[in-house]
C-alpha cells in the first residue's frame, strides 16, 4: 500500500513533471470521488506551488451507473451547456488541466450499448472547442490514475477489495517511477530516451511502416511531414509538460486515406465502461471495411459508426514490449496504461500537431494532408513479442523498425 509520503511524492510528480503548474495558474482536476484523499494532497501541494485556484470535478461511478439505469434518453444524449462553459472557461483563463481516471471497466456492461454511444457522442460534440485547447497543446494538461476498488478488483480478481487495491497502488507507484528516489529526475532521463528515439524517427521520415504478426498483415502509410512525438509536450507558452504518466510511446499520425490490410488487437479495450475484446479490422485506402470481436462486438460497431473518421485512424505509435508497464506482466483494462505497454494505434482523430504546421490549418488543409478528424480517439493495442515492424525510407528502401516487440533500430544511442 502506498503510504503518505508515497503519495505525496506523486502528487508532486504529477503537478510538477506532469501539468508543470505554474505561480499564478489555477488548475482543474478531474477526479474520482473515491479518491478524494490523494486529490486533496494534490490540491494543498497545488497551493504550495503558488496555484491562485484549484477547482475540482469529481465522478462518482455509482452516480454515472445511476443515470445511465434511469435517466430518460433525452437526458443521456444532452450534454449541458455550463458542463461546456466550465471547461472552456477554465482554458480561456490558462489553467492547467489534471485528470485522474479510475475508473471500473466493467461499470456500464449491462447498459445498453447504444445509450452509451449517446452519451459518448454528445459529450465529443459538446466539448469540441475545449478539446482544441488539450490536442493542440493550447495549455498543460495531464492524465494520471490511482486505484480504486472496483478497477483493482478487476486487476487483480482473486485478492480482496483491500489487498487488490493496495496491489494495484504497488504496481501503479513502480510503473509511474514514485518508488524512485528522485521520481523528477527519473522522468527527466525518461523523457530524454523518448526524445532520441523520436529524433531517430524524425530524421528516417519513413514514407510507411509495415506490420508483421498474427493476424496482422497491416501497412500504414504516413503523411509527408508527419512529426513524432514522445515523453514531454511543449505548450503554446512555452511550458514543457507530460501529457500522459505513464508514457513509454513515441507517437505520430497515419495517413488517413493510405492505410491497408488487416490487425488483430493483443490486448482488451476499455470503451466508455465496455470491453471490446479480440478484435481484428480490415483496412481499405484508409478506411475499415470489416471487423470483428469476440466480445463487445456491438460496441465496437457503434465506435466505428460514430462519424466518418471514426472508422480512419488517427494515431500510430511505437512501445517496446519491455516497457515497464509490460513488464508488470498486469492486464490494467484502463487505455493509459495497457496503450503503454505495447505498440498502439487509435481509431478516430488525429493530433493536428503530428504534422509540420498541422495546429495553423483548418479541417479542409489537414485533410488534404491525410490529418484524419473524428469526435473520438481510441486507442487499442496491437503489440507482442510476435511483432516485427518494418519502415520503408522514401528511396523505397526497406529496414527493421522493430523486431520480436522491440525496437531493432539503436535508440539507446549506444
Ligand atoms: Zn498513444
Ligand atoms: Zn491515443
Amino acid at each position: 500500500m502506498a503510504d503518505q509520503k508515497t503519495k505525496e511524492k506523486y502528487a508532486e510528480l504529477a503537478l510538477r513533471t506532469g501539468v508543470n503548474l505554474q505561480k499564478n495558474q489555477a488548475l482543474m482536476i478531474n477526479a474520482p470521488i473515491e479518491g478524494a484523499d490523494f486529490t486533496r494532497i494534490v490540491a494543498r501541494k497545488a497551493y504550495e506551488l503558488g496555484a491562485k485556484d484549484v477547482h475540482i470535478n469529481w465522478a462518482d461511478d455509482e452516480l454515472t451507473l445511476l443515470k445511465y439505469e434511469n435517466a430518460p434518453d433525452e437526458v443521456i444524449e444532452d450534454f449541458p451547456e455550463w458542463r461546456v462553459k466550465l471547461y472552456e472557461s477554465y482554458a480561456e483563463d490558462g489553467a492547467a488541466v489534471l485528470s485522474i481516471r479510475s475508473t471500473n471497466p466493467d461499470l456500464l456492461k449491462d447498459i445498453d450499448s447504444s445509450r452509451v454511444a449517446m452519451a459518448n457522442k454528445a459529450s465529443a460534440q459538446a466539448m469540441k472547442n475545449f478539446r482544441q485547447y488539450t490536442m493542440n497543446d493550447r495549455i498543460t494538461w495531464s492524465i494520471i490514475s490511482i486505484p480504486t476498488g472496483d478497477w483493482a478488483q478487476k486487476v487483480f480478481p482473486d485478492k480482496s477489495r483491500e489487498n487488490a487495491v493496495a496491489s494495484l497502488w504497488d504496481a501503479i507507484v513502480k510503473i509511474v517511477r514514485v518508488d524512485q528516489a528522485d521520481p523528477i529526475a527519473a522522468w527527466d532521463a525518461h523523457n530524454e530516451t523518448l526524445k532520441t528515439a523520436r529524433e531517430i524517427l524524425n530524421r528516417k521520415k519513413y514514407t510507411k511502416l509495415i506490420y508483421k504478426a498474427p493476424g496482422t498483415d497491416l501497412e500504414i502509410g504516413l503523411p509527408q511531414g508527419h512529426i513524432w512525438k514522445g515523453g514531454s509536450a511543449v505548450s503554446e507558452q512555452g511550458t514543457t509538460f507530460n501529457p500522459n504518466m505513464p508514457t513509454e510511446e513515441v507517437f505520430s499520425l497515419p495517413h488517413k486515406y493510405h492505410v491497408n490490410g488487416t490487425v488483430a488487437s493483443t490486448k482488451p479495450l476499455n470503451y466508455g465502461g465496455s470491453l471490446i475484446d479480440n478484435f481484428s479490422l480490415t483496412f481499405k485506402d484508409g478506411k475499415v471495411v470489416d471487423y470483428k470481436a469476440e466480445q463487445g462486438e456491438e460496441t465496437l460497431k457503434h465506435l466505428l459508426e460514430t462519424d466518418e473518421g471514426a472508422s480512419r485512424l488517427g494515431e500510430v505509435a511505437l512501445v517496446p514490449h519491455e516497457s515497464p508497464v509490460s513488464q508488470s506482466g498486469l492486464i490494467f483494462y484502463n487505455t493509459l496504461f495497457d496503450e503503454n505497454a505495447s505498440c498502439h494505434i487509435a481509431l478516430g482523430k488525429a493530433y493536428p500537431t503530428n504534422l509540420e504546421g498541422g495546429a495553423a490549418m483548418d479541417d479542409q488543409e489537414l485533410d488534404k494532408h491525410g490529418v484524419n478528424d473524428s469526435l473520438t480517439h481510441v486507442d487499442f493495442m496491437i503489440g507482442s513479442e510476435n511483432l516485427d515492424i518494418d519502415g520503408v525510407l522514401e528511396d523505397g528502401t526497406t529496414e527493421a523498425v522493430f523486431r520480436n516487440g522491440t525496437w531493432a533500430l539503436n535508440v539507446k544511442g549506444d
